[in-house]
Formats: structure tokens, sequence, C-alpha cells
């Protein structure tokens, strides 16, 4: 019962629900579905060799006569193996040492079935054993189902579907950034009715040959009007072929998703950091962020100076005088983005908000450095291109 309760709870985490997407963003949710996943595995994977033991010492048969035993006396047993098998490879295939051999396509789709594993593992929970056959704890488990289902189909499958419909976007232009970075503008109608906020993503799917089958998070680095740009660094099949995707490709989206927008900020000084490709959102935070009247310093990491993107309009706000800019190509040895470091670089942290967009480890860098320079964990929001 644990273990299926904390199934359902992993499954609301990722259900997309604007409550909680707001709250707490969807890397931290993503993040404690990981946690959860394997412990309600782990307990499903208990409960079924429990009961197949019990029912073999009961029945003076071997171990493996034991599943037959259970097959035969309860109801709905088979479609809860090929539930609990579905959620087995799921859990499998994310194990990070297989993960990291398995295209993301692969992992995706496996990761599907475990929807059909948890309807399938279901029925027998409510007409097999005493537990929630009848009555009032029926007709709960039944409505927690509904409730976590319903959540799913209803924000995964129905708003997108009607966001996508009604707001109709198309691809552009593509515009080459640097050797590997892309942006992407797209446009479409009414644009304003989706309550995009400066900072956050949207998981797209384009409707080209290789691309239609799986949606692919990308941050909006910049939107006026009806028109919106993605900016893409090419990493593998996908964010590769949007280098050459046709204008008048349409896209379906789902979202905007995503905690670190400027209703985060507080204090008197915005402090927004980004590393490589993680510029994109964080240039998007910085034009949203100018209108406030707060100190706003942007420090850009890359490995080169070639590997800078999107400077032109960051100069542009500079010269406005809206920010202050700090371009930091070079080896980490001689940005090192240790407290010491930030703290010459950029003075006093004590009331500043920092936002941090970039590969984890400098995420995990910059999270440590403002930490030591006193800079509460509450006003450090950071977000991985990594689910
Ligand atoms: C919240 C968020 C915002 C992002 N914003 C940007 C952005 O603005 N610009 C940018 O260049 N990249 C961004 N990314 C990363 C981008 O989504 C991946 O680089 C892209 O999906 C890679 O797909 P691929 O097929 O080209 O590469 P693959 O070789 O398939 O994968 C490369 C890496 O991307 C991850 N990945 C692949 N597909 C997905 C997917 N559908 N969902 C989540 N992760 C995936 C893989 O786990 C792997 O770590 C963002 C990711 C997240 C989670």
């Amino acid at each position: 019962m644990v273990g299926a309760s904390l199934m359902l709870f992993l499954l609301l985490l990722i259900t997309r629900w604007p409550v909680l997407e707001r709250a707490f963003g969807q890397d931290r949710l993503v993040a404690w579905h990981k946690k959860v996943a394997p412990w309600s595995i782990w307990l499903i994977v208990a409960h079924v060799l429990l009961i197949v033991t019990a029912n073999a010492l009961e029945a003076n048969a071997a171990w493996l006569a034991g599943i037959g035993v259970v097959v035969g006396k309860y109801p709905g047993i088979v479609p809860a193996i090929a539930g609990l098998l579905a959620m087995v490879a799921a859990g499998l295939t994310s194990w990070r040492r297989l993960r990291g051999r398995l295209r993301h396509e692969t992992w995706w789709t496996v990761h599907l079935f475990t929807y059909v594993g948890v309807v399938l593992a279901f029925f027998h929970q409510v007409v097999a054993g005493d537990t929630f056959s009848k009555g009032a704890s029926r007709t709960f488990w039944v409505a927690l189902y509904a409730l976590v289902l319903g959540l799913i189909v209803w924000n995964r499958l129905l708003v997108p579907a009607v966001r996508s419909a009604r707001h109709r976007l198309v691809v552009t232009d593509v515009v080459r950034e640097s050797d590997d970075v892309v942006s992407v503008w797209m446009t479409g109608r009414n644009l304003a009715r989706l309550r995009l906020q400066p900072g956050q993503f949207l998981n797209f799917r384009f409707r080209h040959r290789g691309l239609a089958y799986e949606a692919h998070p990308f941050s909006v680095s910049a939107a006026d009007g009806d028109r919106l740009r993605i900016t893409v660094k090419a990493l593998g099949d996908a964010s590769t072929a949007l280098a050459g995707i046709p204008q008048g490709t349409g896209v379906t989206f789902e979202g905007p998703y995503g905690a670190m927008t400027p209703a985060r900020v507080e204090g008197s000084r915005y402090i927004l950091i980004a590393g490589g490709v993680g510029i994109g959102p964080i240039v998007s935070l910085a034009q949203g962020l100018t209108s406030h009247d707060a100190v706003v310093d942007v420090v850009y990491r890359a490995s080169l100076p070639e590997d800078l993107v999107l400077t032109d309009e960051l100069r542009k706000l500079e010269t406005e005088g809206t920010l202050r800019l700090h371009l930091l190509a070079g080896p980490r040895t001689i940005h090192p983005l240790s407290p010491e470091h930030l703290s010459s670089l950029l003075g006093d942290f004590t009331d500043a908000t920092v936002f941090v967009c970039g590969p984890e480890s400098l995420n995990m860098r910059v999270t440590e450095s403002a930490r030591a320079l006193g800079v509460p964990s509450s006003r450090i929001h950071s977000e991985v291109f990594d689910l």
C-alpha cells in the first residue's frame, strides 16, 4: 500500500499541475520524482515476493509454483504482473548506469508504458484482498487514482492540445549564433494569452521528420508580441536537426513551465549567472528585470570567446544603463566562480537574489559560492538543462 501510494505521489509530481509547477519548478519536482521512484518500485517488488512466498509456504509448494497459486487465488493478478514489469523496466532504464547508454527516446518510450503499468496494476488493488475491495476505502482509493490520472490527462494532453491548436505556432526563421548554437524564431496567434514569464521554458514538438515523436524542453530567450525565440545548442539528434528546420514547420507545445521568473526577486540587487547556452533564459530574465528598481548584473561564462552568444542584446541593455555585463570567457582556473572570485567581481551579495542557469557543475558551484557569501537558499534560483 505504501509502495502504491508512493507511485501515485511520484506521478502527481509530474502531472505538470500548474499549482505545483509554480510553487517548486519542474526541475525540483522531477528531482523528487527520481528520488521517490526507487522506493516505490522496491516496495512493490517486495510486496510481490512476500505474497508469492507466503502462498507457496501455505500451499506447501515450490516458490515458482507460488506464482501459479497467487494467480489462481486472486483476481486481476496477470495484468498486475504486466504492470509490475512495466514499472520495473522504467526503473531499470532510469538507473544512472543504464540510462547513460540509452537514447533519450528509448528511455522516454519505456517510461510511457509505466502509465499503462499503473492502470493494469490498479485493478487487482480494488478486486483482490480486503484493503480497498469495498466500502469507503475503495471509493477513496479509486478517487485518488482518478484524481492523479485525471490531472495527467488534463495537464499533459488536453491543455497542450487546446493551446497548440489555439496559438498555431510555426517556425519563421533560424539564425546561426555560433558554430553549434542557433536561434529558432516562431510566430503564433495571441501569445499574450499564454502568460509566458521571462525565464520560462516550453516543451516543443516540431512537426518535422525525426522531430515529431518526442517533445524537447527549450527556454524562451526572447518574446516579442506574437513572436518567440529559443536558442539551442546542438547536443544530439533533435537539437542538431533544429538548425535545418524549414520555415513554416508547425510546432505543438506544452507549457509554459519553470519557476525561475521575475516573480522570485527579492532584495535590492539581482545577479544573473549563465553558463554556455544557459544564457537563453538569462537574457529573457534580464530583459524582464530591467523595469525593476534594482541593480542587475549578468555574468556570462563560456570556455571560448566565440561561444558567447546573444551578447549584442546584453551589450545594448548595458549601454542603456539597465544592467552591468561581465563576460567571462576562458578556463575555470581563471574564472573559478568561487566566493572570493564572485565577491571581487560583484561586491556585496547579502541583499541579492541569484539566478543561475548552466551545466549542473556550474549551478552547484555558484549555489555554494552564493551561500558562502550570505545569500539564503530561498533567494538562489537555478535551472539545469537536464531533467
Ligand atoms: C528545463 C530545460 C530547459 C532547456 N532549455 C534549453 C535551451 O534553452 N537551449 C538548449 O540548447 N537546450 C535546452 N535544454 C536542453 C535540451 O532540452 C536538450 O539539449 C535537448 O532536448 C537534447 O535533445 P537531443 O535529441 O538533441 O539530444 P540527446 O543526445 O537525445 O540528449 C542530450 C541531452 O539532453 C537530454 N534530453 C534529450 N531529450 C530530452 C527531452 N525530451 N527532455 C529532457 N531532456 C532531454 C538528455 O538526457 C541528454 O542529457 C533544456 C532542458 C531543460 C530540461
